[in-house]
């Protein structure tokens, strides 16, 4: 009885020993990545990247309260990941060929007195020429490109689902940007995003640049 008591309190002592271990390993890999994080906003590079996605990927919390403790915010930690993804996707995107390109732009673009009627497949342009839209989306569609403008993250869902693009573009907000992301990472679709230059529900303004840029990539091979 008095081995079989003994033999117990080894086993606790090593599970509680083991216990301490891990906590202590994993507190110590966080604080890596959040370094990692924090060296590669300072100095506007990408190192580690594979590591730093997968901190953001499985620990995003608690990567996050370590570098808010740091003190950098939610919102440009959210920039630097969204930054981060892109530069990961950049070549796979550029390989894909603009026919399997789809680019999803939000409503809140378009001028308040637009006059498209919403359709199951989200908001039809009729060029009228009151916002910046109407050349774009006939740049995006010259080049070969499904351009959809959409009211909300369902029609993405749907016209993925239905179109079936290899690769697409994510137009909005930050947060609306992020969860774009990591909703194509999750249905296996190559994505790149571009965040608004405003916030806001109406006439926010998009950063054409940076979508031309993107939408322009393309394998030095094709
Ligand atoms: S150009 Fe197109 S999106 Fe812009 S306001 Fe006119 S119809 Fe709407």
């Amino acid at each position: 009885m008095v081995i079989e008591t003994n033999s117990l309190s080894q086993l606790l002592l090593v599970l509680s020993e083991a216990t301490i271990l891990f906590l202590v390993l994993f507190l110590l890999f966080i604080v890596c990545i959040a370094g990692v994080v924090l060296l590669s906003i300072k100095h506007d590079k990408f190192y580690f990247p594979r590591l730093m996605r997968a901190g953001f990927k499985f620990m995003d919390g608690v990567v996050r309260s370590v570098c808010k403790f740091a003190g950098v915010e939610d919102n440009k930690l959210t920039v630097f990941f969204i930054r981060l993804h892109n530069s990961m996707s950049e070549s796979d995107f550029a390989n894909t060929d603009f026919k399997d390109r789809a680019i999803f732009l939000p409503h809140c673009l378009r001028s308040s007195q637009c006059p498209a009627n919403l359709t199951p497949e989200g908001l039809f342009c009729k060029h009228c020429g009151k916002c910046e839209l109407d050349h774009t989306i006939d740049e995006l569609e010259g080049m070969g490109y499904k351009v959809f403008i959409v009211p909300g993250s369902t029609f993405i869902n749907r016209m993925v689902k239905k179109y079936l693009p290899r690769a697409i573009i994510g137009v909005g907000c930050i947060r609306e940007v992020k969860d774009g992301l990591e909703f194509a990472d999750k249905i296996g679709v190559i994505v790149m995003g571009v965040i608004n230059k405003t916030d806001g529900c109406v006439e926010t303004l998009a950063d054409l640049q940076e979508l031309m840029s993107i939408a322009m990539l393309r394998s030095p091979h094709t």
